[in-house]
């Protein structure tokens, strides 16, 4: 099949991949002149979620928690901002929580299975750094996590429990003065490099042809007129809008993987989805003294703030900023900037002092889409020619290897290696009940 994929981030990427390796011809549209540049390009490392880093559960948009919760909490009177973190706060309950992580916990695991086997077979050297060390501030917050670490003994994720002494131990940037709650070691899951990866991808993917990227187009609008499906593309840059005649290109399907661009462009074509972009923002600072660098990469569980080493870098990511959509399509404003980057220079201070030199440190902010059940769409919908794979969160790069891969999967004709009732939980149409 002749399939199009719009949008040139991780999830595009990797599904261009698993399209192609099942045998059909492939064309990424992407507006950008290169792969990797939307929320793609400014990652915090972390491969796979845990439930103690999933994006929705105990800890997370805990509005009452104000900065302590991670969150730059401005929704202001907006009230569809409201309500979506109205529904994402609803999984806090230990329950919902667990439901809602057994329906993801598959694609968690084939993902894992789809990067081990791309990575290992074309020998790719994404810069992965192996060792999570999560760590709580507060005791009330660690016994809110109680029902992640419920999950992860559950599931037998292997992690070990660790007291504030054991982990300033282990990992000797983090210091054990203030005291703090605990945290837990992951010595198996690891972080690397998602732009990179994305890259080292596309170059297997130009090596091996049979796939098309068409850079510097956007898709204006997505046609589905019975057998036939098409996307018709805005003007490149410098064409005259007077004299062109609109540019169609057709295809057998089409797989939207536009990051938050996804929903813009199934409301244009008739299909509102209730998801939210959220920005959120990275400072990537050099080195400042060797000897305090982490040799693991620390998480502050509670207010999601990731700190990893990237070489001679540190990257810090977290500080979502919640907004309404209108405000979301103008600039940052600068409170809320400095919020955002007060926010991460706080947790480098508190965790891994002196380790990154943040008044050196180039400051970022990419847009994420969320949805109020937590879960990516992923899948087939009510058009049998369109397809979905957004809506991955905090945890795109890893996940979208398997989602990438249940994608293929369903336009090939071929039963998807997730459950059933992994598979209902991602659909689109779940939101039109
Ligand atoms: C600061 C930050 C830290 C993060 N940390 C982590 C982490 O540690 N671990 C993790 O797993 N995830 C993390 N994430 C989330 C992860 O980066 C995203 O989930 C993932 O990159 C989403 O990939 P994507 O391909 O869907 O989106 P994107 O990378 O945004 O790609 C979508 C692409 O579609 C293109 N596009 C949009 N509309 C159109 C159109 N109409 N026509 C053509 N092209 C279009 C865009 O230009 C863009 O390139 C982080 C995100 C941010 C912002």
């Amino acid at each position: 099949m002749d399939v199009i994929v719009i949008g040139g981030g991780i999830v595009g990427v990797a599904t261009a991949y698993q399209l192609r390796a099942a045998g059909h011809r492939v064309c990424v549209v992407e507006r950008h002149a290169t792969v990797a540049q939307g929320a793609t390009y400014g990652h915090g490392g972390i491969v796979l979620p845990t439930p103690l880093d999933a994006w929705f559960g105990p800890t997370f948009m805990d509005a009452r928690r104000g900065a302590r919760s991670g969150v730059v909490y401005r929704p202001g009177l907006n009230s569809s901002a409201r309500r979506f973190a109205r529904q994402l706060s609803r999984l806090q309950a230990p329950e919902a929580f667990r439901e809602q992580w057994l329906r993801l916990r598959p694609l968690v695991e084939l993902s894992r299975e789809v990067i081990a086997s791309i990575a290992g077979g074309f020998h790719l050297d994404f810069e992965q750094r192996a060792g999570l060390l999560h760590v709580v501030r507060d005791p009330r917050e660690w016994e809110q996590a109680q029902s992640a670490f419920d999950l992860l003994r559950e599931f037998e994720m292997h992690h070990h429990v660790l007291s504030a002494a054991e982990c300033a131990e282990l990992e000797h940037s983090v210091p054990a003065e203030p005291s703090f709650a605990g945290g837990a070691l992951f010595e198996h899951e690891y972080t690397a490099n998602c732009p990179l990866f994305t890259k080292l991808v596309k170059q297997v993917l130009d090596e091996q042809g049979d796939v098309q990227f068409l850079f510097g187009r956007a898709v204006d609008a997505i046609r589905l007129e019975g057998h036939r499906a098409a996307v018709e593309l805005a003007p490149a840059e410098g064409q005259r809008e007077s004299k062109r005649e609109v540019d169609v290109m057709s295809c057998d399907a089409i797989v939207v993987a536009a990051g938050a661009g996804s929903i813009a462009l199934l409301e244009r074509f008739g299909l509102s989805l209730p998801l939210h972009a959220v920005r959120m923002l990275a400072l990537t600072a050099p080195i400042a003294y060797e000897e305090c660098a982490p040799h693991l990469t620390v998480v502050d569980s509670a207010r999601r703030v990731s700190m990893t080493r990237m070489n001679q870098r540190i990257r810090v990511a977290g500080a979502a900023v919640l907004q309404s959509e209108r405000e979301l399509a103008k600039p940052l404003a600068e409170p809320l900037a400095e919020a955002g980057s007060a926010l991460l220079a706080q947790a480098t201070h508190d965790w891994i002092p002196g380790a990154a030199k943040i008044s050196a440190a180039h400051a970022w902010e990419g847009v994420r889409l969320l949805s109020p059940d937590g879960l990516p769409c992923v899948g087939g919908t009510a058009h049998p020619r369109l397809f979905a794979n957004f809506g991955h969160g905090p945890a795109g790069w890893g996940l979208a290897c398997g989602s990438a891969k249940v994608v293929a999967d369903l336009i090939s004709g071929a039963a998807p290696l997730v459950p059933p009732e992994t598979l209902a939980a991602l659909r689109v149409e779940r939101f039109a009940n």
